[in-house]
């Protein structure tokens, strides 16, 4: 039997039963917090004003219907998508991905905890509904990662806000990766591919992703919500590739 590193045991003991990482998950430095404060600053949320799909209007004057209404990117003008706003906390990049990434791929719950101290350190405006409903994955991928990162975001936000968690949606078609495709591929990959199984009738929900990419998941998946008689559907994300 190899001799038994003490320090090293030491470390991964204090690691696992005292949950004190040493290290910032993303630099390595060592100032005793999950992300330190130097690498904290690379992650700014988004300040701008969201289109309806959740993409950030940098300085240009964003189109809008009616002067209360969010504003519209060219591509909800042309293809107004089923929910009526989005909120997304930052912009899906460098360093956020790792920590999304991280906690998604290769399940690293310590990932998870910095997410969840970078959402509770957020303003996060009370966004006015009944229920959240998490973006399922399929079953499938859930029992291969052995969670569902979209369910746990949305028990996260539901506490935060005090509203029920309804598990409302089920992905009921193994959808293939969405990455690297084209809008018109997800769009068709995901026709059909959420079934509401709850009774929303007349609810205002929230519905709860950690990333969106182009926003098709979202469109199939709200307008499952708004079919089952949904009387809103509004998105939030953690992170909005840009
Ligand atoms: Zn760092
Ligand atoms: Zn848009």
């Amino acid at each position: 039997m190899p001799p038994v590193n003490l320090s090293k045991a030491t470390k991964v003991y204090r690691c696992l039963f005292f949950d004190q990482p040493e290290q910032c998950l993303l630099c390595g430095s060592r100032h005793g917090n999950l992300v330190c404060l130097p690498c904290q600053t690379l992650l700014q949320p988004i300040q701008e004003a969201q289109c309806r799909c959740g993409l950030p209007f940098s300085g240009a004057d964003p189109q809008r219907h009616q002067p209360d209404d969010p504003p519209l990117c060219g591509r909800c003008i042309r293809q107004p998508p089923g929910f009526s706003a989005s909120t997304a906390l930052y912009p899906y990049q460098f360093p956020l991905n790792l920590l999304i990434q991280g906690f998604k791929h290769h399940g690293k719950l310590v990932n998870e905890r910095a997410l969840q101290q970078l959402i509770g350190a957020a303003s996060l405006p009370w966004p006015d509904c009944d229920q959240l409903c998490p973006l399922p994955v399929h079953w499938q991928r859930r029992w291969r990662r052995g969670f569902d990162q979209s369910e746990r975001l949305a028990n996260l936000l539901g506490r935060r806000w005090q509203r029920p968690v309804i598990r409302a949606l089920v992905r009921h078609r193994a959808t293939p990766h969405q990455q690297g495709l084209t809008r018109k591929q997800r769009q068709r990959n995901l026709r059909h591919a959420f079934r509401c199984q709850a009774d929303v009738q007349d609810l205002n929900l929230v519905l709860v992703d950690d990333v969106m990419t182009t926003g098709s998941t979202a469109r199939a998946a709200s307008q499952a919500l708004l079919d089952a008689g949904a009387a809103s559907v509004r998105v939030w994300c953690l992170a909005r590739t840009l």
